[in-house]
């Protein structure tokens, strides 16, 4: 999910967040919503679609505030239902709080008994909605928003990057391990405003400056005053999810320092120099593949080139294809080049295998339309193991890489060659401490304990 939220009394809040979110849709294209504060007023609109398709500026006009909360939504619990779009809006005794959340709890079912024998009620089926009554029980017991924020987070385990939007104030917190990505940016000089995003690409869109990452287990509380700070977690711990750096985040938002552009390229220079083939041209699954393909290109010296078109404007429509649309497999969305392809032996660059389903289609494409050799190289490691912490990667079962060797793969991608970039390739490129990471994903070291029956509902 993407989360965005910002605290500008001068300024169109809701406007601001609109674009905020349209620069934060590839992190969820199932529903958007956005929540202002105006005194004690809440104005919320939420559906389902895209950002574009959900909000029209009518609607903006008709959401003043001094602070604005907005989501975009990419489900891994609750169903894909208008209901569990949000924000989700709770009252309380202080009034209403709107919370966005991308991450994932882990102790969902033990949360939601512990909540409802307080007296807890749902609309929804999201965990989202259990952080959001958390911190309304604690407020109706008497605590303020910080206090009672705080104290809602000690139930909470998983992962959590939060924005939060009070009467008074815009709350922005991450998990003790930081494994969703959360950055606070500037608007203004006098006085400076604060903006909160997923990803520094959520500023840019807006003109704001970046000022630096919501640490681990800390919870930012934004107000008339300013920014505060609370380091509220007694063992914060970097664990970034490696996956928003290798595939998830845009190319052009920053992390530790540098574009995941520049990062990706570098992954596809070790994965060159790490399973170099003879070939006529380099060229990259659009949009993803397509940085690591470059970097492949510039270490091995083989041309790169574009082979497969991808239709932009694809996006999720809701009209299903004809059952002859579907069996011609992906060309709604990637169109191969046959007078690039023909007689080539190709190198096609992604950046990750989950299922190979949509890789397998690809190579077939490719054939088809004339390639002589394919040769697939993976600017990641095998994809063996179920995230719990908000990235859908499907149940261990569907996960190809996790029942079959690569020979074994590579057999059924009918590819010539296929080799992934080794663990310790991946991790020398990223430069940090390996330990700072989550790469579950790769290994199975889940660094945020995932209780036993959550876990046999996606292991093999
Ligand atoms: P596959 O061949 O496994 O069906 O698809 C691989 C493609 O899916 C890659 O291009 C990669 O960018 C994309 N991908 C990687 N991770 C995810 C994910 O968590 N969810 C989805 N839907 N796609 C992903
Ligand atoms: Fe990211 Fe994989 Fe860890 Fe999930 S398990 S948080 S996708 S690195
Ligand atoms: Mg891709």
């Amino acid at each position: 999910c993407g989360v965005f939220g910002v605290y500008a009394p001068e300024e169109e809040v809701a406007k601001l967040t609109y674009f905020g979110l349209y620069a934060l849709q590839h992190r969820g294209q199932e529903s958007a919503g956005i929540a202002t504060f105006e005194e004690d007023q809440v104005h919320l609109y939420k559906d389902m679609g895209l950002v574009s398709q959900v909000f029209k500026e009518s609607i903006l006009n008709k959401m003043p505030g001094i602070l604005a909360v907005g989501h975009t939504r990419y489900s891994t619990t609750g169903s894909s239902r208008r209901a569990n779009a949000q924000p989700a809006v709770v009252e309380t005794r202080l009034g209403s709080l709107a919370l966005a959340h991308n991450g994932n709890l882990v102790n969902t079912p033990e949360l939601r008994q512990e909540l409802e024998k307080r007296g807890g009620n749902f609309n929804t089926t999201t965990d989202s909605e259990m952080i959001a009554v958390a911190i309304a029980q604690e407020v109706d017991r008497g605590k303020e928003w910080l206090e009672a924020a705080i104290s809602a987070f000690q139930l909470c385990s998983g992962a959590y990057s939060l924005v939060i939007g009070t009467p008074v104030g815009l709350m922005g917190a991450r998990d003790p391990n930081g494994i969703r990505p959360l950055v606070v940016g500037t608007i203004g000089e006098d006085p400076v405003r604060y903006v909160l995003s997923s990803e520094t690409c959520g500023l840019d869109i807006i003109g704001a400056d970046y000022l630096r990452d919501v640490e681990p287990g800390e919870l930012v509380w934004i107000t008339e005053k300013g920014l505060a700070s609370f380091h509220w977690s007694p063992k914060p711990e970097r664990k970034l999810c490696i996956f928003e750096m290798i595939y998830f985040a845009r190319p052009d938002s920053i992390m530790h320092d540098e574009t995941l552009y520049t990062y990706r390229v570098r992954l596809g220079q070790q994965l060159a120099r790490e399973s170099y083939v003879e070939a006529d041209l380099v060229m990259g699954v659009p949009d993803s593949g397509v940085p690591a393909a470059i970097g492949f290109s510039q270490v091995s010296g083989i041309p790169y080139g574009e082979g497969l078109i991808k239709n932009r404007y694809v996006g999720r429509t809701f009209i299903q294809p004809t059952q002859h649309m579907r069996e011609s497999g992906i060309r709604m969305k990637l169109n191969p080049l046959k007078d690039v392809l023909a007689g080539k032996r190709v190198i096609i660059v992604d950046d990750s295998i989950v299922r190979g389903t949509t890789s397998r289609k690809i190579v077939k494409a490719l054939r088809e339309a004339g390639a002589k050799e394919v040769h697939m190289r993976i600017s990641s490691p095998p994809v063996t193991h179920p995230c719990f912490y908000g990235i859908d990667t499907d149940t261990q079962d569907q996960l190809i890489a996790a029942t079959k060797s690569v020979e074994e793969i590579a057999q059924q991608l009918r590819v010539d060659s296929l080799a992934y970039l080794s663990w310790k390739g991946m991790l020398e490129v990223t430069g940090e401490d390996p330990n700072s990471f989550c790469s579950a994903c790769f290994t199975g070291d889940y660094p945020i304990p995932v209780p036993e029956n959550v876990k046999r509902s996606k292991l093999i």
